[in-house]
């Protein structure tokens, strides 16, 4: 048996696992995968019942599973708490406790969705990139100084810091992921300015020898950011560090259109964590209007990542897919002349599409 964690979380995160694992439960039947379930709480669900957004049994309990499934956190009830009760610290205790090092995030422009980019459609149509982003070092974590005077004039610092252990680790799992997919590396960095960009280099340079099927080009960050908008479709997986990844990768989630379609991964030394990219949107929450389908396909990114099942995975993708292509569209993707249905309605389509 393979045991599954879900943390439907707050907000919509209810509505959105519930979701995933119907259409997970379906996967399992026809390819006789074993899946079991254990559900726990984290975030404001978590603070009602035991005071803290997250607690160490629940956090165990991950440790232990094969696959973490996420919904969100978060809402205005809790957001006076202290910062360390708030829901969001479960995100931070669970990337430290599973040592989540990379986030993978991928985007993806459906044929049928293209005119919902703010890119024009001959921009996009047939883009299909992966960002790799390390998420457990450089500025955000390195030394930081909030205040300080030098000759009587106030100044604060952060420190970009990155090992080389630390970059083989995200360049190779970003040349692995390439080799499964159209086998193309691109480096983000700003070698031109930054010494920790300059051993980020190196270090690619030198992973890249042990993967001579994968082509590996760089790019500085600054021109990386307007590729992107210029010319979508020329990235296969791009690699990069903490910031610049924090900041593409919500550029990138914009060409894509919709919010509630943009599944992720975040791959840790224990267990891996997938959930949708968006928040626990408390405005529509428990209006059954929310779309399931980034939860639905950070399922299959769970299958395809955590438990090595690419058919499966492709499954699901298909069926997200098929249901797209037959017009069925949630609130936040519809326009005139689609097919307009609720949570539980789209869920039982792309169930059925399986
Ligand atoms: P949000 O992503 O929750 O919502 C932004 C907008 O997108 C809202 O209008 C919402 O209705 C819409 N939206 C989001 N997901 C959707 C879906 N699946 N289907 C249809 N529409 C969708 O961001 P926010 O409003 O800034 O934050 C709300 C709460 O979520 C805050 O408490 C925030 O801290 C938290 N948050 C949590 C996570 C997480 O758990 N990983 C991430 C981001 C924000």
């Amino acid at each position: 048996m393979k045991k599954i964690i879900v943390i439907p979380g707050d907000g919509i995160g209810q509505e959105i696992t519930a979701s995933a694992v119907k259409v997970l439960k379906q996967v399992d039947a026809k390819f006789n995968i074993g899946l079991e379930y254990d559900y726990r709480d984290a975030g404001g669900t978590s603070y009602e019942k035991f005071g803290t957004p997250l607690t160490d049994e629940a956090l165990d309990a991950c440790k232990k599973a094969d696959g973490v499934l996420f919904g969100a956190v978060g809402g205005k009830k809790w957001d006076s708490l202290p910062v360390n009760l708030r829901p969001e610290r479960a995100i931070f205790g669970l990337r430290k406790g599973l040592g989540l090092f990379a986030n993978l995030r991928p985007t993806k422009v459906y044929p049928e969705l293209v005119n919902s980019s703010p890119l024009k459609p001959e921009l996009v149509a047939g883009s299909d990139l992966l960002i790799v982003r390390e998420l457990v070092g450089g500025i955000y974590f390195g030394k930081r100084c909030e205040s300080e005077f030098v000759d009587g004039v106030e100044q604060a610092w952060d420190t970009e810091i990155y090992s080389v252990p630390e970059i083989e680790r995200i360049t190779k799992l970003a040349f692995e992921t390439a080799k499964v997919r159209r086998g193309k590396v691109t480096s983000v960095d700003k070698a031109n300015v930054l010494a920790a960009s300059r051993l980020w280099r190196k270090v690619v340079v030198d992973v890249a020898k042990d993967f001579s099927d994968v082509e590996l080009n760089h790019l500085y960050v600054d021109n990386a950011a307007m590729q992107l908008v210029l010319n979508p479709k020329q990235f296969d997986v791009i690699v990069t560090n903490n910031i610049f990844g924090d900041i593409l990768s919500d550029e990138a989630a914009v060409i894509g259109g919709s919010i509630g379609l943009m599944p992720s991964a975040s791959i840790g030394e224990l267990t891996s964590l997938y959930e949708p990219i968006h928040g626990s949107a408390p405005d529509i929450a428990g209006k059954g209007i929310a779309n399931p389908m980034g939860t639905i396909l950070s399922a299959a990114m769970l299958l395809r990542y955590s438990l090595k099942l690419e058919d499966a995975a492709r499954a699901i993708e298909s069926a997200v897919e098929k249901t797209l292509a037959d017009g069925w569209r949630t609130a936040d993707i519809f326009t005139d002349g689609f097919k307009r249905v609720g949570t539980d309605e789209v869920t039982e389509i792309i169930y059925k599409n399986l």
